[in-house]
């Protein structure tokens, strides 16, 4: 195990939530944390030189697109992802499971690894858990994800349980396989998936095995998969029960204020999700008293900030009339300031709620910053 990978700063008195710090190869990354999605090593419309101005220490890249173009082996002739992409803080990669299950056109899984089609010209690939590690230590990413097997809500039982003893079996085969790359050099680390569907005692089963591995962190997957809120929180919330509160928990495809707020709640340190930049594209701003739709007519006379409380560059220079305006020009400039200004407002939301926990006061905060956030008064 790495030494002092993770070290808990403060843990709230009122709720399981709590601040930290992830000592990782391209620096510090402070805890909790938001990571913007940089799909095929970018973040959509957001330039890297962004990015560091508003302070994100960490951000993902997903392996299934980089691993399809331009490929692992150009990226790593490039530099790796830092070198690729010239981003260098740290890179999360995700280990395309879940790509392969919500993408591609085939996905036929055997004990060994999965077959499937890519989605953009049909060719046949096949990821196993050890050639999935290989590819991202190619990528050089900071934290590198276990190939698991995703499943939806509304699945059998029999097929979770299967979906699981896969998904653990290739956790014990991607810890042997980053073992070996450590002792090549290889400097990011591995975190396992805690599967088990919707289905307590796999979940339970598995946040325990899962815990135990000799890894520095892990992840919580199998939520956020198009199951109501309640059922999420709910499912969260017994899943962490059985997690080792020594390691970071990440929990994957997060990104709006109440998930969030919740899964911090929870003890949860990391999270990222492609949602404030998509929804930017369409024209749809945080505001702290909720969510604008700046193509409305009733903005098109309006000339203050989007948000008068936030101090990101668009907010101190721009009005609602112009970003409407540019928005219904369809000028790339409006994906560029709404994804920049999301991303703000996240990262923004995430200080204010370090600051919460170090206080004592997360869920005075969860509640005074929620009731603001669905007022309706925007
Ligand atoms: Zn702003």
């Amino acid at each position: 195990m790495i030494k002092n990978f993770f070290e808990v700063h403060h843990e709230c008195k009122n709720s399981l939530a709590r601040t930290g710090v992830i000592h990782l190869p391209h620096g510090d990354v402070q805890t909790p944390v938001f990571m913007p999605v940089g799909t095929k090593g970018t973040v959509k419309a957001v330039d890297k030189d962004s990015l560091e101005e508003m302070g994100f220490e960490i951000i993902l890249a997903n392996t299934y697109h980089m691993y399809l173009r331009p490929g692992a082996d150009i990226v790593q002739e490039g530099g790796g992802l830092h070198g690729f992409t010239k981003w260098n803080r740290n890179f999360l990669t995700d280990s395309g499971g879940f790509q392969v299950w919500s993408l591609s056109k085939l996905r036929k899984i055997d004990p060994n690894g999965i077959t499937f089609r890519s989605d953009i010209d049909g060719s046949k690939h096949y990821f196993t858990p050890e050639n999935v590690v290989q590819t991202q230590t190619k990528l050089n990413s900071d934290i590198q994800m276990q190939l698991d097997v995703c499943t939806g809500y509304d699945v059998k039982r029999k097929e979770a349980e299967k979906a699981l003893q896969i998904t653990t079996d290739w956790a014990n085969r991607a810890v042997a396989e980053w073992k070996k790359q450590q002792e090549n050099g290889y400097k990011g680390v591995l975190f396992p998936i805690v599967q088990g569907n919707f289905f307590d005692d796999l979940r339970k089963e598995s946040a325990q095995f899962v815990s135990e591995l000799d890894t520095p962190g892990l992840a919580i997957g199998g939520l956020s998969v198009g199951e109501p809120a309640d059922v999420f929180a709910e499912k969260l919330q017994y899943t962490v029960q059985y997690i080792t509160r020594s390691k970071p928990r990440y929990v994957m495809g997060i990104g709006t204020p109440e998930y969030i707020f919740e899964a911090v709640a929870d003890g949860i340190d990391m999270f990222d999700c492609v949602q404030p930049t998509r929804i930017a594209r369409h024209g749809m701003y945080f505001t702290r008293k909720g969510m604008v739709s700046i193509k409305q007519k009733r903005y098109e006379h309006d000339f203050t900030p989007v948000d008068p409380e936030c101090n990101c560059k668009v907010c101190r220079t721009y009005s609602r009339a112009y970003l409407r305006h540019i928005f219904r020009e369809q000028e790339i400039l409006s994906s560029m300031l709404a994804s920049y200004h999301n991303l703000y407002f996240l990262n923004d939301m995430i200080h204010q709620i370090r600051d919460a926990i170090n206080q004592d006061r997360f869920e005075e905060f969860r509640r005074e910053f929620l009731d603001r956030f669905h007022s309706g008064e925007v």
